[in-house]
């Protein structure tokens, strides 16, 4: 588009109205340029499982029939290949899902039964130890079905990044209800914590070729934080541990 040109200062009616498309265009164009990084990215993170799948299956054809190993082997990797894209795509459309603007249904919820409720299905799904301890504040004020999928995807983070127990607390300040998901795992760098919610963001490719990671998930629970008014804080110590503590306003505060 071409820029309007209008002097610096100025305030007569037609500059003003100027001034607003500018603006206005502006923010087309970074939003149309986000919208194309966002495709470029989410094709290259495909690429490379399909390679994979594509390669694989060649030498299945090629040499899988006269030796079970290689036959063993390569059916292993697609079948791992064909998960890691299946996830990639659903969250891809729960991206695309939450562009759009979710209904969001406000309303009281007892805190610890909730969270002993996503507690005990964590720990069913992955036969891990997930402890909780949330005495205060006794009720919030949140959408329960967006929240809980909020704290899956950072206790899911929690598991595959640690091996020991991850813990829930909370606490209460006067216009929060915080909640902290707390691993004992390998940490993060500090220099990638301001990253770690960018789309496909993922701190190093090799600690993530074990856990399959696509770097969506972060970026998914950033955006379903922001629908709910909460904000995300993330502190972590190489070696030692991460806490991510979501903070959610208080009813009045809504
Ligand atoms: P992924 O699917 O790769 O886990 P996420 O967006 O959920 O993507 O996380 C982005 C990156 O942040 C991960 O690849 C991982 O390197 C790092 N990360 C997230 N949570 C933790 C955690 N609890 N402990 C250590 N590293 C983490």
């Amino acid at each position: 588009y071409e820029k309007i040109d209008i002097p610096e200062k100025g305030g007569d009616e037609l500059t003003n109205i100027n001034r607003t498309f500018n603006m206005m265009m502006e923010k087309l164009e970074q939003h149309y340029q986000k919208q194309q990084e966002f495709v470029s990215n989410a094709s290259h993170e495909l690429k490379t499982p399909i390679t994979v799948i594509e390669s694989y299956a060649k030498l299945l054809l090629r040499r899988g029939f006269d030796n079970r190993e290689v036959a063993q082997e390569s059916l292993q990797a697609i079948a791992n290949e064909s998960t890691r894209m299946h996830e990639m795509v659903l969250q891809l459309l729960e991206l695309a899902k939450n562009n759009e603007h979710l209904a969001i249904h406000l309303e009281q919820l007892e805190l610890e039964p909730f969270l002993q409720k996503v507690a005990s299905q964590m720990q069913q799904a992955y036969h891990r130890t997930f402890i909780v301890d949330a005495k205060f504040p006794r009720f919030i004020y949140s959408d329960e079905k967006i929240l809980k999928q909020l704290l899956f995807i950072l206790l899911d983070n929690a598991r595959k990044y640690s091996e020991d127990e991850v813990r829930i607390l909370t606490a209460e300040t006067t216009n929060h209800a915080c909640i902290t998901i707390q691993d004992f795992g390998i940490g993060i760098p500090e220099e990638h914590l301001p990253h770690l919610f960018e789309r496909f963001y993922r701190v190093t490719e090799d600690r993530n070729r074990k856990t399959g990671g696509s770097g969506l998930g972060l970026a998914i629970a950033h955006e379903l934080a922001e629908q709910l008014g909460i904000t995300i804080d993330v502190k972590s110590t190489l070696g030692e541990g991460t806490s991510f503590t979501l903070c959610i306003p208080k009813e009045e505060e809504q």
